[in-house]
């Protein structure tokens, strides 16, 4: 039995004071709710402020990045194990965001997701096509290529208690969300795909739907087998909106 994940991905939005007030809203919106996993993913320099601020409540502290490396002459980064020892629990890898303007490949993010799982944390693994892509019909064959790089080289073991997000980039902060008949076929092919190597993982595996989630379109989305929940960006932002999503889930 799969519980839904709904976690908010804050990317580079927020102050001290916004992520005091956010946390304080969703405290009192979400107290007593229960039944789905929630999470948040405030920037790096505030995610020991957050983990203060969520203390004592069901809400888990997210990350939106991790290095690949564990130490050492790498500057500006933050290691897996500088994620665990602050309190996160769930860390986000291979967003379109990065596979964009960081250049990072399915590889390079697939090192980021053997060291998450190295360090006891959840990895929330970010796959989906460009609006090109879908034209051509690609879809598929872009989030498995960009599952394989982890199936293929750490095997099914390592989708045990992890998170995969379907985000497909064209409905990313463009108002224009998968609808839930779209996202159900591919989350269906994505969880099909690991059965394929172990079926008991792929039916216990978490796949949020990203893509322009708000509180008007999540309960339509969540009615769908195989959708498990949601990453949310910018309705992340809003203590109302991002609670009506949780509910929702
Ligand atoms: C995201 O950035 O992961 C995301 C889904 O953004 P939005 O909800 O704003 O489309």
């Amino acid at each position: 039995m799969r519980h839904p994940l709904v976690m908010g991905n804050w990317k580079l939005n927020g102050s001290k004071q916004m992520t005091a007030e956010l946390i304080e809203g969703l405290r009192k919106e979400l107290s007593g709710v229960e039944g789905c996993g929630v999470a948040i993913a405030p920037p790096t320099i505030y995610l020991d402020q957050a983990k203060h601020a969520i203390s004592g409540s069901h809400i888990a502290l997210g990350a939106q990045n991790v290095d690949v490396n564990l130490s050492g002459a790498f500057t500006g980064e933050v290691s897996a194990d500088m994620l665990k020892d602050i309190g996160a629990k769930y860390i986000i890898i291979g967003h379109s965001e990065r596979r964009t303007y960081h250049k990072e490949s399915d590889e390079f993010i697939a090192k980021k997701y053997a060291v998450l799982k190295a360090a006891g944390l959840i990895p929330v693994l970010c796959i989906g096509e460009t609006e090109a892509e879908n034209e051509a019909g690609k879809t598929e064959e872009v989030c498995a290529r960009q599952i394989d790089a982890v199936l293929e080289t750490q095997g099914a073991e390592a989708f045990k208690d992890a998170v995969i997000a379907y985000e497909p980039v064209w409905a990313i902060g463009t108002g224009k969300s998968a609808t839930p008949a779209q996202a159900q076929a591919v989350h269906k092919f994505i969880r099909d795909h690991i059965a394929k190597k172990d079926a008991a993982i792929a039916e216990q595996v978490i796949i949020q739907y990203g893509g322009s989630v708000n509180d008007k379109n999540a309960a339509e989305l969540f009615t769908q087998p195989d959708i498990d929940g949601a990453l949310v960006g910018g309705a992340s932002l809003k203590a109302d909106a991002f609670t009506v999503i949780v509910k929702a889930a």
